[in-house]
């Protein structure tokens, strides 16, 4: 299906995803006019200096006036307040989209204030850096990259296709599935991956009071990559826990299982047990490289300011 060209996109919220969507929908042609919103008037003033929207409102419910897409691309603590506010400036027939990270809660908080006759269809694309703001925004952010489309069981299947066609033409894949799916899967994938990396940052930097920065100096060995996922926006991540409550707390459980009998066999020397648990897990980093989800480069992400290598 060829993707079709919106007379006017409002996105609300223009950091690494709003002004990454910015970038791509230009470069793919998508939209006649991209308008957006801010909450802070600093945002606001760079992305249009920056060139992300031909207009900024400092109210969200003007910039979505005669917008056939809506997207929100704010934290997603503050998608309750902003849908209430949009939901009486929304144009009959216009797509209402997100991208936040967890989606059960998307559907709680946005779906009542949707007026009849608006089409709501969460998503989510999974591509991202650990860069904010404006300035943190790259065409090339969603190319390869998957996104998740959670229509609701009522969605418009047209308004479904249209949104489809919209992602496939910024450069991604696009898989449907329902929120609840969603909300597991990330959990396991992403939202519990970044809690580790938080705790691992936290536990060493109490450590390093006692090691008087040692684990600065030596940090080349795993602890980097970890700091790294760490630098993600904490209102960003504050929001994703409050929101994925349920589906994080149950793969915990099951991370913290895994990790008893690692220690254990740690504990009792059981060397072939170790052996066999790593030699697993290399072969799912294989499987990621050869699925084009991530490069063999041993820095990937280091030194591309978090694009994907040779952009
Ligand atoms: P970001 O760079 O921190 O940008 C957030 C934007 O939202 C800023 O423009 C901010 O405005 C605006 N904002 C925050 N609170 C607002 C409010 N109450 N009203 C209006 N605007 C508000 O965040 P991001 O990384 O683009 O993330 C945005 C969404 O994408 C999140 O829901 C996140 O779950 C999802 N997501 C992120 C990633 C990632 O890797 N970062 C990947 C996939 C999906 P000010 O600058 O004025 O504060």
């Amino acid at each position: 299906m060829t993707a079709q060209v919106f007379e006017r996109v409002a996105l609300i919220g223009l950091g690494l995803i709003g002004s990454s969507l910015s970038h791509a929908m230009r470069r793919a042609g998508l939209a006649r006019s991209i308008v957006g919103h801010a909450q802070s008037e600093k945002t606001r003033d760079t992305a249009l200096r920056l060139g992300l929207v031909t207009s900024v409102y400092a109210s969200a419910a003007e910039a979505v006036e005669q917008a056939d897409l809506v997207m929100l691309c704010t934290p997603i603590g503050a998608y309750a307040g902003i849908a209430k506010s949009i939901a009486p400036a929304l144009k009959p027939d216009a797509i209402v989209t997100d991208v936040g990270s967890v989606k059960g809660s998307v559907v709680r908080d946005v779906g009542p204030s949707i007026p009849v006759g608006v089409h709501f269809i969460p998503g989510h694309p999974i591509a991202g850096t650990e860069h904010s703001g404006p300035h943190a925004g790259f065409a090339e952010l969603f190319d390869g990259r998957w996104c998740i489309l959670t229509p609701p069981n009522a969605a418009d299947p047209d308004a479904v296709d249209r949104l489809k066609a919209f992602w496939v033409a910024l450069g991604s894949h696009v898989e449907i599935m329902d929120a609840d799916h969603h909300d597991r899967v990330l959990a396991i994938t992403s939202h519990v991956p970044h809690l580790i990396a938080y705790n691992i940052v936290n536990t060493a930097r109490h450590l390093e009071r006692v090691t008087d920065s040692e684990v600065i100096k030596f940090s080349a060995g795993g602890f980097r990559d970890f700091t790294r996922i760490a630098a993600s926006d904490p209102i960003m991540w504050r929001d994703v826990f409050l929101n994925n409550k349920e589906a994080v707390l149950e793969m915990l459980g099951r991370f913290t299982e895994d990790l008893t009998a690692l220690q254990r066999a740690i504990r009792f020397g059981e060397g072939a047990t170790l052996h066999q648990l790593f030699t697993e897990a290399r072969a799912t980093r294989r499987s990621i490289i050869e699925a084009g989800q991530d490069t063999a480069a041993p820095d990937f992400g280091r030194h591309t300011g978090g694009k994907p290598p040779g952009t």
